[in-house]
């Protein structure tokens, strides 16, 4: 008996997977989407924070949590800079649900609780398991969606991307506001610490480069009694997550076999602030559109989503980069404790855009 058939396969449900799946339904594909977790998008992993342009996918009911309006980035010698910097927080599993259910209503049939276990990518054949078994599907084209540890790339014999690692505690916000707090610090070598009030809560948590730490529990427990000891949050820890964010930029193959790799799956995270929400939607909104215009006859729709996403993405990834490289060079010597190299390793600051990007 043959496998059945689908044009589109996306694995994976988080925001890019659920994008792409929504777009490529809505565009009359027949899709099929899974995610092996058995509730789309729980664990959260992610500090729930969203940028403005995408307001228009946290319109669900029970998504949009409160505004951002600043930025408050702290620097090694306790200086403190106010920017702007709009954006939303959001309920980060009722946003990957949304995404989802968008995609179900479009039609795309999608599987919760089903892993893709194997690959025949010449034959476009995928495995897939569930509680009931593995079964075969046959697929034209396979938008693979499923994250920083891609196992889709794995199956394709690509390489792993490098990650930094994350942990994060959601704790009571004593004082609430609507700006979102950064703190820059040899403390934290290759990522940074943060704090996105959430309502009632706030998400507080700390990413850094497991070649300088292994150890993140004692910095961001650190930080927490710091912060409960001026009044601004509460001692209870309501929930712990964290996870990998990419941050070596640009997967080298983003487009292989009738495969596109979209958001942290392909690298688009971006390095030095660890987002990957928008990308993850944008980039999965385009996959969806090169897979709709290849089954329709463009040859050159695959690779043409692959120029389009260093296009778009290519420079400010590559800047992203080489700034932390700046920052991780000169780990361990006294510059790495001046305010200078931070302004120009981080997003707020204008020298993070002139400084020379040296590769
Ligand atoms: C602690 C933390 C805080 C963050 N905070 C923010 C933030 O505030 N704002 C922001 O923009 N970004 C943030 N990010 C990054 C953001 O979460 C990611 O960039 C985003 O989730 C990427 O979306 P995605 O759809 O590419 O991948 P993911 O959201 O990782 O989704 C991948 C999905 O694939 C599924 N999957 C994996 N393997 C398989 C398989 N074999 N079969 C089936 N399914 C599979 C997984 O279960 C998962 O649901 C944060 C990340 C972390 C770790």
């Amino acid at each position: 008996m043959s496998a059945p058939e689908c044009d589109l396969l996306v694995v994976g449900l988080g925001p890019g997977g659920g994008a792409a799946a929504a777009a490529a339904a809505a565009a009359g594909l027949g899709v099929v989407a899974i995610d092996r977790k058995r509730e789309i998008g729980v664990p959260v992993q992610c500090a729930e924070f969203i940028p403005l342009p995408l307001s228009r996918h946290a319109m669900a009911p029970g998504v949009l949590e409160q505004r951002i309006s600043g930025m408050t980035s702290m620097l090694p010698s306790g200086a403190a800079v106010d920017t702007p910097f709009s954006g939303l927080m959001v309920d980060r599993a009722a946003f990957d649900r949304a995404l989802a259910a968008a995609a179900a209503a479009a039609g795309a049939a999608v599987q919760a609780a089903t892993s893709l276990v194997a690959l025949d990518a010449d034959a476009g054949i995928a495995r897939l398991r569930a509680s009931d078994g593995e079964s075969m599907l046959r697929y034209r084209v396979l938008v693979a969606a499923d994250g920083p540890h891609s196992t889709v790339a794995r199956l394709l014999g690509l390489p792993a991307l490098r990650t930094v690692n994350t942990r994060q505690y959601t704790v009571p916000l004593l004082q609430p506001f609507d700006d979102t707090d950064i703190w820059l610090s040899p403390d934290y070598p290759g990522g940074y610490a943060w704090l996105f009030p959430k309502g009632g809560n706030a998400n507080l948590g700390l990413g850094m480069d497991p070649r300088a730490c292994s150890d993140m529990k004692t910095p961001l427990d650190r930080l927490h009694r710091a912060l409960v000891a001026e009044g601004r949050v509460g001692a209870d820890i309501l929930a712990r997550t964290g996870g990998a964010i990419p941050v070596g930029g640009l997967r080298d193959t983003l487009v292989a076999d009738r495969v596109l790799f979209i958001g942290d799956a392909a690298g688009l995270t971006h390095p030095v602030t660890g987002a990957g929400i928008s990308a993850a939607v944008a980039s999965g909104e385009a996959a969806a559109a090169a897979a709709q215009a290849w089954i329709g006859g463009d040859s050159a729709a695959l690779a043409a989503y692959a120029e389009d996403m260093v296009d778009q993405f290519g420079e400010s990834l590559q800047r992203a980069v080489a700034r932390r490289a700046e920052l991780m060079r000169i780990r361990g010597t006294p510059d790495f404790a001046d305010d200078a190299a931070h302004r120009r390793g981080w997003i707020a600051f204008d020298d993070y855009y002139r400084a020379p990007v040296l590769i």
